[in-house]
C-alpha cells in the first residue's frame, strides 16, 4: 500500500472502530487494519454493551440498525456451591424503556461488523484479513506507520493507534507494553446455546426484547479465582466461564471441562436444557487493573482499550472503556494534528482525558481487587460450601431444633476456617473496593 494516511488503527474492535468513526467523521484520512476476515470474526465477549458510551459516539445508534439482542432489565448475582447456591436480583422499571438503553446484549460478530460499517460510511477505510506484524519508525524512533503481512504491505501514517486487544503480540514485540503476566489475565471460554425466544422469555421471566444478566462466582471454577456469566440474547444464551491464568497453570484444569461442569450445575442446567450449542470460543480477559496499565502514548502512537489494560474486572466492563478510550484517542489525535505536534507531548491530551474520566477513577478505585481475589481462594472453595451447608441445615425440616442446627453450623465454620481468616477477608475485601 503506497498511500499515506493521517491515522492507522490496528484492530477493528470497539476501541479501534470508535476512534475510526470519530476521526473519519471529522474528515481525517483513517485506515483500520483488522486481522479477521471481517470485524468481529475474531472477537468474543459475554456480549453486554453499554448505551451511554456508544451514544457518545453514535447518539442515534438504535435508529441506525445497531443489532441489539435484548435490553437488560434485570441483573442477578449467584454465589454457588458445588450442588446449589444463593441468588439475588435487581430489576427496575427505569431499565425498561430508557433511551439510550443502559445495557444490552449483542453478538459481537454482528455488532462489530455493523459498527465498522458505520465508520466506513463516515469515510474510514477498513481493511480486513490483514495482520499488522510490526511498527515502522524513523531515525528518532518515532512511529511512522505499520508493517502488515501483505506484499508491499507497509502503511505510512502520521499516528498509529494500537487497539489490538489484550492478546497484543504487537505491543509485546515492539516493547510498548510488557507481555501480560499470568495473574494479569483470565482465560475465558464461551458457549452460545440456542433456544427458542419464547422459552428464554419464560425461563428468565422477561418479555420479548427484555433480558437478564447473571454473574456467578463460587465453587464453579474448581477453586480457582474466576467468574461465570449467563447473558440472554434474542434466541440464544451466552455462557462464559473463566479463571485467572496463573490459577489455570497451577491447577492444570482444562477450560472446556470447567465449562461442561458449569453447564451441568443444578442452577444452570434447567436454564439451558434442550438448547443446542452453536459456538465455542476461548479468549483472554484483561484483568491486570490500574497498576498494569502501560504508558498509553508516545512519539507517534497511542494505545486504547484492552491493549492498554482498560478493563474493570469487578463490574465486567470492558467494551465501554474500549469505546470511550478510542474516542478520547481520536480527539487527542485531532488536537495534535491541528497543532502539528505528534510527539508524546502533543498526544498527551489522550492521557489527561482518561485521567479526567470514569475510566481512571474506576480502575484506581478497584486497583486492589484482583490481588484480593487471588489472595482469598476461600471465596471459591470453603465459603460457598459453608454457605450451602448453613442454608441446607436451616431449610431442611427434619425434627432437629434450629438451635442444634445453628450449633452444627458454627462447629463446621470453626473447623473449616479460622476467625482470623474471616476478619482478614472482610478487611481486604472492603479495602479492595473502597
Ligand atoms: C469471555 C469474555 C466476556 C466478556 N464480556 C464482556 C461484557 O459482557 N461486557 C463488556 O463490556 N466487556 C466484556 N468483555 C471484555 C470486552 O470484550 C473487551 O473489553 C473489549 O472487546 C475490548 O475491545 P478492544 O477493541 O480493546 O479489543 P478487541 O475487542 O479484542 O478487538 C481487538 C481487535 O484487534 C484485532 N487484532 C489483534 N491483533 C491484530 C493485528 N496484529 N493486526 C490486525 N488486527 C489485530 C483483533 O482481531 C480484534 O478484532 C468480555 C471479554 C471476554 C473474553
Amino acid at each position: 500500500m503506497q498511500e499515506e494516511f493521517e491515522v492507522a488503527i490496528v484492530g477493528a474492535g470497539p476501541a479501534g472502530i470508535s476512534a475510526a468513526y470519530t476521526l473519519a467523521g471529522r474528515g481525517i484520512k483513517t485506515i483500520v487494519l483488522e486481522r479477521g476476515e471481517y470485524p468481529g470474526s475474531k472477537n468474543i465477549s459475554g456480549g453486554v454493551l453499554y448505551g451511554h458510551d456508544l451514544a457518545e459516539i453514535i447518539p442515534d445508534f438504535t435508529q441506525r440498525g445497531c443489532p441489539v439482542e435484548r435490553n437488560i432489565v434485570e441483573s442477578r448475582l449467584w454465589y454457588l456451591s458445588r450442588d446449589g447456591g444463593y441468588s439475588a436480583a435487581f430489576r427496575d422499571q427505569l431499565f425498561y424503556d430508557r433511551m439510550p438503553p443502559n445495557a444490552f446484549t449483542v453478538g459481537r460478530a454482528r455488532f462489530d461488523r455493523w459498527f465498522a460499517e458505520q465508520a466506513g460510511e463516515k469515510g474510514a477505510l477498513v481493511v480486513c484479513s490483514t495482520v499488522v506484524t510490526d511498527l515502522l519508525r524513523d531515525g528518532d524512533n518515532r512511529v511512522i506507520g505499520v508493517r502488515t503481512d501483505r506484499i508491499d504491505g507497509d502503511v505510512r501514517a502520521r499516528v498509529v493507534l494500537l487497539a489490538d486487544g489484550i492478546n497484543s503480540a504487537l505491543a509485546a514485540k515492539t516493547g510498548f507494553r510488557p507481555e501480560p503476566k499470568p495473574h494479569h489475565v483470565a482465560l475465558a471460554v464461551k458457549d452460545v446455546v440456542e433456544l427458542p425466544e419464547e422459552m428464554i422469555n419464560e425461563r428468565f421471566n422477561v418479555e420479548t426484547g427484555h433480558g437478564v444478566t447473571i454473574e456467578i462466582i463460587g465453587g464453579i471454577t474448581g477453586g480457582m479465582d474466576g467468574i461465570a456469566v449467563i447473558y440472554t440474547n434474542k434466541n440464544s444464551l451466552s455462557l462464559c466461564i473463566g479463571a485467572n491464568l496463573s490459577d489455570f497453570m497451577e491447577n492444570r484444569v482444562r477450560p472446556y471441562e470447567m465449562l461442561e461442569g458449569f453447564k451441568n450445575h443444578p442452577m444452570v442446567l434447567p436454564l439451558i436444557k434442550g438448547g443446542k450449542s452453536k459456538e465455542y470460543m476461548a479468549h483472554w480477559i484483561a484483568e491486570g487493573g490500574y497498576d498494569a496499565i502501560p504508558r498509553l502514548c508516545g512519539d507517534g502512537y497511542l494505545i486504547a482499550g484492552d491493549s492498554g489494560m482498560l478493563f474493570n474486572a469487578l463490574h465486567r466492563e470492558g467494551s465501554n472503556m474500549a469505546m470511550t478510550s478510542g474516542r478520547f484517542a481520536a480527539e487527542a489525535i485531532m488536537e495534535a494534528l491541528e497543532k502539528g505536534d505528534l510527539s508524546r507531548n502533543g498526544l498527551a491530551g489522550y492521557v489527561s482525558r482518561l485521567q479526567g474520566s470514569y475510566i481512571t477513577d474506576d480502575l484506581k478505585k478497584y486497583r486492589r481487587f484482583n490481588t484480593f481475589r487471588l489472595r482469598h481462594h476461600e471465596l471459591f472453595t470453603t465459603l460457598p460450601e459453608l454457605g450451602g451447608f448453613a442454608a441446607r441445615e436451616m431449610l431442611t425440616i427434619d425434627g432437629i431444633s434450629k438451635k442444634k442446627k445453628q450449633k452444627a453450623i458454627w462447629k463446621k465454620v470453626k473447623k473449616d476456617i479460622s476467625l482470623c481468616r474471616i476478619f482478614r477477608l472482610l478487611w481486604d475485601g472492603i479495602r479492595s473496593v473502597k
